[in-house]
């Protein structure tokens, strides 16, 4: 039976990819911080911090006991920060590269043991367009997302001979939590109006939208599959032409 774990599964892209990833009949746990919205998606949980190396280990051993070994991961837990490089401090790109970065490595080193011993394995992140590409205002996001395709594309070699794959999802703007909170800072510092500051976000696609959660969860629904073997190491840019 198919286990398969997704972090920062209580909102926006996590939600949807377990829902969608349970709909196929797998076992699923979902993994956040807080625990109202991870209860809110009716589905297993544990409530974890994913940069704290010792809870994950926990938590993977409490999510193997309770519905078997994990054959897939799917590391989407993330958080953004903008703000002008000259007043991003030091702290806000320990904390981005901590939860971006090492909440990666946490999870999948808490999973690949297991999927050693299995001789098959899953390993998927959600990174972003900005692990590909720079963009202004971002500067401690896009070195983290950089970092975990590094990560991504380091680990794919050294598992390639185990029947582990390792990928990541690169998507462009997405409409959730996060990109909200990007639209308040850009009203709170331009004076542009929350719709003023979306065409603008809208505009860094060539096809002028946002991608969707239904999209970047197809796309974690592929790379989990048995039909995606041969794909590692790969970085699956959605962002309708950008990159
Ligand atoms: P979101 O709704 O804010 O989701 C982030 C999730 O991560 C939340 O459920 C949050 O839950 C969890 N999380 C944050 N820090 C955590 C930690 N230390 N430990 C465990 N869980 C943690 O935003 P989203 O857009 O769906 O983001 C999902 C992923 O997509 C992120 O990696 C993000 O970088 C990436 N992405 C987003 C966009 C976009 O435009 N929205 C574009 C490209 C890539 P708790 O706060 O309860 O822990």
């Amino acid at each position: 039976m198919t286990h398969v774990v997704i972090t920062g599964g209580g909102s926006g892209v996590g939600a949807r990819i377990a829902g969608k990833v349970a709909a196929t009949g797998a076992q699923v746990t979902i993994m956040g911080r807080r625990e109202a919205p991870l209860a809110a998606q009716g589905l297993p949980y544990l409530v974890c911090d994913v940069t704290d190396a010792k809870a994950v280990g926990a938590a993977f051993d409490a999510a193997v006991e309770q519905r078997g070994p994990v054959t897939g991961v799917v590391a989407n837990a993330g958080a953004a920060h903008s703000a002008p490089f000259e007043r991003t401090t030091a702290q806000d790109l320990s904390d981005l590269m901590a939860v971006n970065v090492t909440g990666v490595f946490n999870v999948w080193q808490a999973a690949v043991a297991g999927m050693k011993t299995a001789g098959h394995g899953r390993l998927v992140v959600v990174a972003s367009t900005a692990g590909l590409k720079g963009y202004p205002y971002v500067a401690g996001y896009v070195a983290a997302k950089h970092g975990v395709v590094g990560l991504t594309r380091a680990l794919a070699l050294e598992l390639a001979s185990t029947g582990i794959t390792v990928n990541a999802i690169c998507p462009g703007f997405i409409d959730t939590p996060l990109l909200e909170r990007s639209v308040e800072t850009i009203t709170a510092h331009t004076g542009k109006t929350s719709r003023e500051a979306r065409e603008i976000l809208k505009r860094a696609s060539p096809q002028n939208r946002f991608v969707t959660t239904d999209e970047v969860a197809a796309a974690a629904l592929y790379l989990l599959s048995d039909a995606a073997g041969a794909v590692n190491g790969h970085t699956l840019s959605l962002s309708g032409g950008e990159i």
